[in-house]
């Protein structure tokens, strides 16, 4: 928490919820002991918890107040997504791996966190609830998806890092903000790791 608050990368407001969830219920016990430290770390299925400062930094350039609807892609853990309903937000969140959702849906559950979790691909957003005032992207996307820029609100922010970690570009963390029905701003905030977004399996 101390090295979190020295880099200064996110408010109070943040650090107060992140220090609320506790980060070792998403954690296999193997890692338990380390859930504390700022480190990402592996989970099921392959894919990993984002790591104390990614979530920090994302969850301060989302840029939300309590009560606003939010969409992240990438359930993982759950880590993440309880982070969010800490801050007050209404949160959907995709994830494409069943194995992944099925956790995720009991242990927020077990938490008290009442996220909507949905099983499938992310690359298409959540038309029926849209528009969201944040959308998180918690895997690395080859290019930001028209499908999710188009369910921002005006004045809503897109947070996602860009860069398919296959192609050997590195990935940049990047801010789409929707400025009117067409137009969007968008900013670089430096360089991100994440596991790739992938395609639905049911598209293959
Ligand atoms: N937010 C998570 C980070 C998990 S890693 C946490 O706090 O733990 C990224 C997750 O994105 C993985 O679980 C992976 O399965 C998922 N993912 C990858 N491509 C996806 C897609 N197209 N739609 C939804 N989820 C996807």
């Amino acid at each position: 928490m101390k090295e979190l608050r020295s880099q200064k990368i996110c408010s109070e407001k943040i650090l107060a919820a992140i220090a609320k969830v506790p980060r070792h219920f998403f954690l296999d016990s193997t890692f338990e002991q380390f859930a504390y430290t700022n480190k990402a770390f592996p989970i099921p299925a392959g894919q990993t918890i984002s790591q104390p400062q990614t979530v920090a930094q994302q969850s301060e350039l989302l840029n939300c107040s309590p009560g606003d609807k939010v969409l992240e892609i990438g359930t993982g853990s759950g880590y993440q997504c309880a982070v969010l309903c800490e801050l007050g937000m209404k949160v959907y969140s995709i994830e494409r791996q069943k194995e992944l959702h099925n956790m995720a849906v009991s242990l927020l559950a077990e938490m008290g966190y009442e996220p909507t979790l949905y099983y499938g691909d992310g690359y298409k957003g959540k038309e029926v609830f849209a528009p969201y005032k944040g959308i998180i992207v918690t895997c690395g996307a080859p290019e930001a998806p028209s499908s999710l820029l188009g369910q921002l609100t005006i004045g809503g922010r897109l947070v996602i890092p860009v860069g398919d970690s296959g192609d050997g570009k590195k990935q940049r963390m990047l801010t789409y903000d929707r400025i009117s029905e067409t137009e969007f701003t968008k900013q670089d905030h430096g360089s991100a790791a994440f596991v790739p977004m992938l395609v639905s399996k049911s598209r293959g």
